[in-house]
């Protein structure tokens, strides 16, 4: 088979037939089927894809045919897409700030559910909606767990939250409660805190809610052993029925990160090896690698020379630049890579479907992906 073979078994069949010059992004959809079912068996509630995380219609489809059918959308780009790819979507709407256009296009797609975290945007959301449509006040603790602070943009204080949640009930919309941990938040304590701080609002508000939605933020493996889900699914059903007791509200989660990072790898060739020391990829921090410097590197790489074979020489920490000319564009620290890597070489890192294609740019005429389609993301 050539070039034009639409599915490859492996990154490494693909990199030694096709020998890239330019960085591939590898979708498999069996992982990414695989994360979805994992969620919806072990989620105790209605399961959101967080759409930011990564766009890509074949993400959509896929999680769509494993069960997903429901879909965070902040945008009505984002509203579009999924109305193309799963026209039959339960979208939420859960960025608290929009235009009065942005309403309407929540309207025109359908948007169920809403989210707000101040009294001027719900006054200016409750002028377009119909009675009783879902509102979901977003509130906010002082972070602990996560890689980095989601409050700092969005989210009432609890103070702020009762009186919220009673302006939804006395415009005759549907109050129900939203937060978000933090993006790859470790600790499932966060969620048990969120939710008693929840009850806590809603008893103080007088206002029973329908729906608690407990946000995204679960962990994708990027060091080390693989984070465990089953136990923060845990800790969240344990909490709700310890916080509400009774009347527990349904609950709702809005996976971005760890829905889809398992179900792609990148591919970056090493252009050179500076003097034997600096390397120099194809892709950095301007390209798939965004994160890095605010997440840290993900330290499951392979390298594979250009045969596809994987160098197997002892670690040698090295630093690793991006290719544009900008002085920023740099992994933090070092990566430990093989002493025998060579020009030419790729470097294969797996589990990063999240915020990598996604906020890639083409800055300095570079960051341009190939997306290839292959049976399992791994050798
Ligand atoms: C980004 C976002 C998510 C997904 O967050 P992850 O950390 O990727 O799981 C969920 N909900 C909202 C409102 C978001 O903005």
């Amino acid at each position: 088979m050539g070039r034009e073979q639409a599915i490859w078994a492996t990154p490494a069949e693909h990199l030694r037939r096709a020998r890239p010059d330019h960085p591939v992004i590898y979708a498999c959809p069996a992982a990414l089927q695989s994360s979805a079912r994992r969620f919806v068996a072990g989620f105790p509630g209605l399961v959101s894809y967080a759409v930011k995380a990564n766009p890509d219609a074949g993400a959509l489809a896929n999680l769509a045919a494993a069960g997903i059918g429901a879909f965070d959308v902040a945008s009505p780009a984002e509203m579009a897409l999924v109305r193309r790819v799963v026209p039959g979507a339960v979208l939420h709407y859960n960025n608290p700030v929009r235009s009065p256009d942005e309403i309407a296009a929540g309207l025109h797609h359908g948007v169920l559910s809403w989210s707000v975290d101040s009294h001027s945007e719900l006054d200016k959301l409750a002028a377009f909606l119909p009675a009783g449509a879902e509102v979901a006040v977003r509130f906010k603790l002082p972070v602990r767990g996560a890689a980095y602070d989601f409050g700092a943009k969005f989210g009432a204080t609890e103070d702020q939250a009762v009186g919220l949640l009673r302006h939804v009930a006395v415009l005759g919309l549907g109050p129900a409660m939203t937060f978000h941990p933090g993006t790859q938040c470790i600790d499932p304590a966060a969620w048990g805190s969120y939710i008693t701080a929840a009850a806590g609002i809603v008893r103080a508000a007088a206002v029973p809610i329908a729906r608690l939605n407990v946000g995204g933020g679960f962990p994708s493996h990027r060091c080390g052993d693989a984070p465990r889900l089953e136990p923060i699914f845990d800790a969240i059903a344990a909490a709700t029925r310890r916080a509400f007791g009774a009347d527990a509200p349904r609950l709702v989660c809005e996976p971005g990160r760890a829905m889809v990072s398992e179900g792609y790898s990148l591919a970056a060739r090493v252009k050179a090896i500076r003097d034997g020391a600096h390397v120099f990829l194809n892709d950095g921090i301007y390209g798939a690698l965004a994160e890095a410097p605010v997440m840290g590197n993900i330290d499951r790489i392979r390298v594979l020379d250009p045969a596809g074979a994987p160098r197997k020489g002892p670690p040698v920490p090295r630093a690793v630049f991006g290719p544009t000319c900008d002085s920023l564009d740099r992994l933090p620290g070092t990566l430990p890579l093989p002493a025998d890597m060579a020009e030419g070489d790729y470097l294969l890192i797996h589990g990063l479907g999240a915020y990598s294609a996604a906020t890639a740019t083409r800055f300095n005429g570079y960051g341009a992906l190939e997306r290839v389609t292959v049976l399992a993301p791994e050798d």
